[in-house]
């Protein structure tokens, strides 16, 4: 049951977060502006204002322009307040890092995967975590983990990361009992899409976020927030059957949108159809093919480019096109591998997509390259997904 007094607190903490992010978005601001852009009175400002001033997360940092009277003083974010951990589990590397409120990268540490599975995988994560926790960088106040997969965002729990024998596995858990901390737990799709957000620069609302790598996934952020489902499976797209009688897929199935348009597979698509199609690509050794050199062979109308990349971005765009007829997103941004296979398959796609769609909407939804390196992305989105809604884990001391 909830009782006044109750209501009376989340009351004061939910316009504390307000407060907090407008000033996380719009610094500086004086507290007129706050009131302003907020709505609420300049008394409830004034002793929220208070309350972060002693919390030390944010702080006095000059006048700002006088309108006739005193010239109001202005108020930032103390970047330096506090720090998460953030962690992006590659399946070849885990990669650790501790990042300020501003989402700059104090120091980061890797360690390679050398066929760690299970327990042995936990240690690893454990080796980086210990690591960090020990630098100057305090007080940390909470983990954000970044790993391929299957995830169960709201337990904690790996469903499934083949590479790293993780299935039904409590990671979140594990940890938060082990460092006494809050940890969260994304898919890397998810956490990219969270990283372009809040620190590609896009100052959208909505944002769709397509990962192509390995795998396809998907994250989605609607009014700011992440959208998960009610399965927690938002966004894994990859698995779409786009060809019943395709090749046969990682999941048991035929056809599925990666076996035709991951980047793994537009290599061995190319490897494969090489003899049946004239191509200047090299087919050997199979590093050869980048997805730079791709890129440049498609642009340039190598024929067995055009096959298999043109194949993947029409199923790529109308995959997009069903995506955006339900969202009505305007900004669609590719990232992982697929921003390097260049600008001529990225607009490829995009035709495929307005092609597919509703005449009049289609010109406003427009397709663009992730603006952060995937990793990053991931590293940055996963800490940042723990101030994405509340910022109760800042607050050390008040409530
Ligand atoms: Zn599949």
């Amino acid at each position: 049951m909830i009782n006044a007094k109750t209501d009376h607190q989340q009351a004061k903490l939910q316009n504390r977060d307000f407060i907090l992010r407008t000033i996380f978005d719009h610094a500086p601001l004086s507290r007129a502006d706050i009131a302003r852009r907020t709505h609420l009175t300049r008394t409830t400002v004034s002793a929220q204002v208070a309350a972060l001033l002693a919390e030390g997360l944010v702080e006095e940092v000059g006048f700002g322009p006088s309108s006739g009277g005193k010239a109001p003083i202005l108020l930032q974010v103390a970047n330096d307040a506090r720090y998460l951990i953030s962690l992006n589990l590659a399946y070849d590397r885990f990669t650790g890092a501790i990042i300020n409120l501003a989402g700059e990268i104090k120091t980061s540490i890797q360690r390679p995967v050398k066929g760690q599975q299970g327990s042995e995988a936990q240690e690893l994560v454990c080796d980086i975590l210990e690591h960090l926790l020990q630098q100057a960088w305090q007080p940390i106040v909470g983990i954000g983990i970044s790993t391929p997969g299957l995830v169960n965002t709201r337990e904690g729990r790996i469903i499934q990361a083949v590479n790293l024998g993780w299935k039904e596995f409590p990671l979140a858990r594990n940890l938060a009992e082990r460092y006494g901390l809050p940890v969260v737990l994304l898919n890397d799709s998810q956490a990219a899409a969270i990283g372009e957000f809040r620190y590609g620069g896009w100052q959208v609302d909505n944002l769709l976020v397509v990962n192509v790598r390995h795998g396809i996934g998907a994250g989605l952020l609607i009014q700011g927030k992440l959208f998960q489902g009610d399965n927690n499976a938002a966004g894994e797209i990859g698995h779409l059957v786009v060809e019943p009688q395709g090749r046969l897929c990682r999941c048991g199935r035929r056809g599925c949108l990666e076996t035709v348009a991951s980047a793994s597979a537009i290599r061995i698509l190319v490897q494969t159809l090489a003899p049946r199609f004239p191509t200047t690509l090299p087919i050997k050794p199979p590093e050869a093919l980048t997805p730079q050199t791709l890129g440049t062979a498609f642009a340039a109308g190598d024929p067995l480019a055009e096959k298999v990349m043109g194949d993947a971005a029409f199923h790529l765009g109308r995959t997009l096109a069903h995506l955006t007829a339900m969202l009505d997103t305007n900004t669609i941004l590719l990232t992982g591998d697929a921003p390097y296979f260049g600008p001529a398959w990225l607009s490829r796609i995009q035709q495929t997509m307005r092609d597919a769609m509703l005449i009049s909407v289609a010109p406003q939804i427009s397709l663009y390259p992730g603006r952060l390196p995937f990793a990053r992305a991931c590293l940055l989105g996963a800490a940042a997904y723990m101030l994405l809604d509340n910022y109760r884990l800042l607050y050390l001391h008040s409530s």
